[in-house]
């Protein structure tokens, strides 16, 4: 059973809204992810939430991978019962700016293996969601299961607006589990944030030297092809394994692990989308125009007109130029601008597939009009997304892209 065969169920959508409520007080969650076990994903996700509240975001870390939950395990927390206030689940408060939850304190002993059928899984992660009440929170660190499964599904299709970051090793048999990774993604329309390569390469701590165990790389090609953020490689650090096994798994990284580990956390701030930043109600949006209206094509407009909305009034209007055409720049620069919408008559899958990882939303099948009446009816709710319009001849609207 999946999620979207409850979607004419009431309870499940009743149970849905409260979701949204709750996590509509969380300005970014970030579901990390991998196609294989083993790789690090705990680990990383570990690191992310205690580097984010180190630099004093309000970060909650959620461990839903059911079949083998460490998070607990990494903080030291093993044998934690859940905490409960009514029929309300209390998040740890780990330090004052991170509070951590985990499964695993569903059950009896922390060694004892989880055996649940998909559906049983998919209402305990919902279940999860539903009643905890994080409070506000700059970000929403969740660990799921490996793999594309019913989990990560129930996670992406649960908790709107979710981004991901994709876990991986260097050897190729991760890497073939990556793109199934990246192809979920697309496929439930989950944003990726970037790829980071786990366990790549060791550093020497006598000499210095990185000896490449296996041959690194691997992750930061397959996030080039598939247009996604490359975060860094982090290397194999004997410190991890050591202090993860005695529960200190968080602050005894090496120096220079440390150091790599903020690298990949300032690469993730900046590829957040700036809407999302604290305030939520600002959209930049971008349209491609020619001789003052919308471009038919929109790969070789003159210009764009980025059109900077609040509460849904025009504030600020720029009118910027392109770089030339070649395949990908364009989707790639619009993004750089900080947009985060765009309008356009039609589009290509290839250029909507860029735009989907960088987390803008493509809106195709615009009028040929002026930047100020397509904004006017955009933010109105009243243009319809007709999808790729690039191979149909739509009457009155702009069509092909490249
Ligand atoms: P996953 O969540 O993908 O199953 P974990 O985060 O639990 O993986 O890590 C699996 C094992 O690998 C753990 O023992 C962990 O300490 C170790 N590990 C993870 N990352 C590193 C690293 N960069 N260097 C050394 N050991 C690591």
């Amino acid at each position: 059973m999946s999620c979207s065969e409850k979607v004419n169920d009431p309870q499940f959508d009743e149970q849905s809204q409260k979701i949204n409520q709750l996590l509509q007080k969380v300005d970014h969650k970030i579901v990390v992810m991998s196609g294989k076990g083993g790789v690090g994903k705990s680990t990383v996700a570990a690191n992310l939430a205690v580097f984010l509240s180190n630099q004093g975001y309000k970060v909650g870390l959620l461990d839903v991978d059911v079949h083998g939950p460490s998070i607990s395990g990494l903080f030291g927390l093993t044998g934690l019962k859940l905490i409960t206030t009514g029929d309300q689940i209390q998040p740890y408060f780990y330090t004052e700016n991170l509070k951590v939850l985990s499964i695993q304190g569903l059950l009896d002993h922390p060694d004892s293996p989880l055996i649940w059928r998909g559906p049983v899984k998919i209402g305990i992660i919902r279940q999860f969601l539903a009643d905890v009440n994080w409070g506000p929170l700059d970000f929403l660190i969740i660990d799921s299961p490996p793999g594309t499964g019913d989990e990560p599904l129930t996670v992406a299709q649960t908790v709107t607006g979710c981004r991901a970051v994709i876990v991986t090793t260097p050897q190729e048999i991760a890497l073939a589990d990556v793109r199934k990774s990246i192809q979920f993604c697309q496929a439930v329309n989950m944003p990726v944030l970037g790829i980071i390569e786990n366990m790549s390469g060791f550093v020497c701590p006598s000499c210095g030297v990185t000896h490449e165990i296996f041959k690194s790389g691997g992750g930061e090609k397959t996030a080039a092809d598939a247009n996604i953020p490359f975060l860094g490689r982090l290397p194999i650090d004997p410190a991890v394994v050591i202090a993860g096994d005695a529960g200190q798994g968080i602050d005894s990284l090496t120096s220079r692990t440390k150091e790599t580990m903020q690298e990949i956390v300032d690469r993730l701030v900046q590829e957040l989308p700036k809407k999302q930043i604290k305030d939520g109600s600002i959209m930049k949006i971008a349209i491609p125009l020619v001789s003052g209206k919308l471009c038919a094509h929109f790969g070789h407009c003159e210009q764009f007109a980025i059109m900077t909305v609040k509460d849904g009034k025009i504030t600020n209007q720029e009118m910027l130029t392109p770089p030339p055409h070649a395949p990908g720049v364009i989707p790639n620069w619009v993004a750089d601008q900080g947009c985060t919408d765009i309008v356009v008559g039609g589009m290509g899958e290839a250029a909507q597939s860029i735009f989907m990882t960088r987390g803008i939303k493509v809106t195709c099948g615009a009028p040929i009009d002026t930047p100020e009446n397509l904004v006017a009816l955009y933010v109105r709710g009243e243009m319809v997304n007709v999808g790729n319009s690039c191979d149909h001849d739509h009457e009155g609207h702009a069509c092909g892209s490249h």
